[in-house]
């Protein structure tokens, strides 16, 4: 049966995007209409089932966001910048959004928000399954764990990431933070140089490492008297966020309104 639930990409032609219109042709619930990518990419006009190695989709790689009218939802991994407009425009046309792309300032997150109130939108800088379940544990052992234990959160990238620290990176602080029950913003250190004296308590530390062709690695330290416990999560291929970013898309259908993340999206909370 084919889904009435139609589907856009953007930054359709990109790594992750690729791998996302491969696994929408899985999908029981959405179905590829529309694609779309910068219009000084090389491949516009191109079939996309055929760039991304599924068989000829009649879908064509558009040079606008245009191309996303009429559609239901829109999952877009492009570029920080780019992102902003899609926003603007799905709040616009009432397309539902699954917004993956990293890097986001503080204004393009409020305006993330203010879109939910006219469309629903899953917005999540890691959509593995895998990642989600770390988030929900490292808050918890936070919690658990208290004062005594430090927390230094490493992460570990492509060279060719944009944004520095990762969006999950910044997830998985965030979640320390509610643990703790502190505030991020007053209680992060983004790498450490120099006579920086001792630790104070509460602190968390963020690191970022970048080299080859790591996919994305993240380990939360937790360093308490006498023992060390760490958690890591290392991802093998890109296809686990690309099949959460489908499954996200499948749980906007239907939904009118409102801000949801992955841990709703897998029904975690
Ligand atoms: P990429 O560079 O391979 O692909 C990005 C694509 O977006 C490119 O094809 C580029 O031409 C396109 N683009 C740029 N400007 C555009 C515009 N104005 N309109 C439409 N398309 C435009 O990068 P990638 O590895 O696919 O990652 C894309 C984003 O997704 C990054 O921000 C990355 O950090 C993020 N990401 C998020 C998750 C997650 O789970 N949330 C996972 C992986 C990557």
């Amino acid at each position: 049966m084919t889904s009435e639930f139609k589907l856009a990409v953007s930054g359709a032609a990109g790594r992750m995007g690729q791998r996302i219109i491969a696994f929408s042709n899985e999908s029981k619930i959405v179905s590829l209409a529309a694609a779309f990518d910068i219009a000084t990419h090389p491949r516009i006009g191109d079939d996309v089932g055929l760039l991304a190695g599924i068989g000829e989709k009649g879908v064509l790689l558009s040079d606008s966001m245009v191309a996303a009218k009429g559609c239901n939802v829109l999952i877009d991994f492009s570029s920080a910048e780019a992102t902003e407009s899609h926003i603007k425009f799905c709040a616009e046309n009432g397309i539902n959004l699954v917004v993956g792309t990293t890097g986001l300032s503080d204004k393009v997150k409020a305006d993330i928000k203010k879109a939910s109130e006219k469309v629903a939108v899953v917005f999540a800088p890691n959509m593995g399954v895998g990642i989600n379940v770390l988030l929900s544990i490292v808050n918890k052992m936070a919690a658990v764990l208290g004062d005594e234990y430090d927390v230094e959160i490493i992460e570990a990238h492509h060279n060719k990431k944009k944004d520095a620290p990762s969006g999950t990176a910044i997830g998985l602080a965030e979640a320390v933070a509610s643990g703790m029950q502190v505030s991020l913003a007053e209680k992060a250190i983004h790498g450490r140089s120099g006579l920086v004296g001792a630790r104070p308590k509460k602190e968390i530390g963020i690191h970022a490492v970048r080299g080859g062709d790591i996919i994305g690695e993240h380990t939360v330290m937790f360093a308490g008297p006498g023992e060390t416990i760490e958690v890591s999560h290392s991802v093998l291929t890109r296809d686990v966020f690309a099949k959460g970013a489908v499954r996200a898309a499948e749980f906007l259908a239907g939904k009118k309104s409102g801000l949801f993340n992955m841990q709703d999206v897998l029904g975690l909370k």
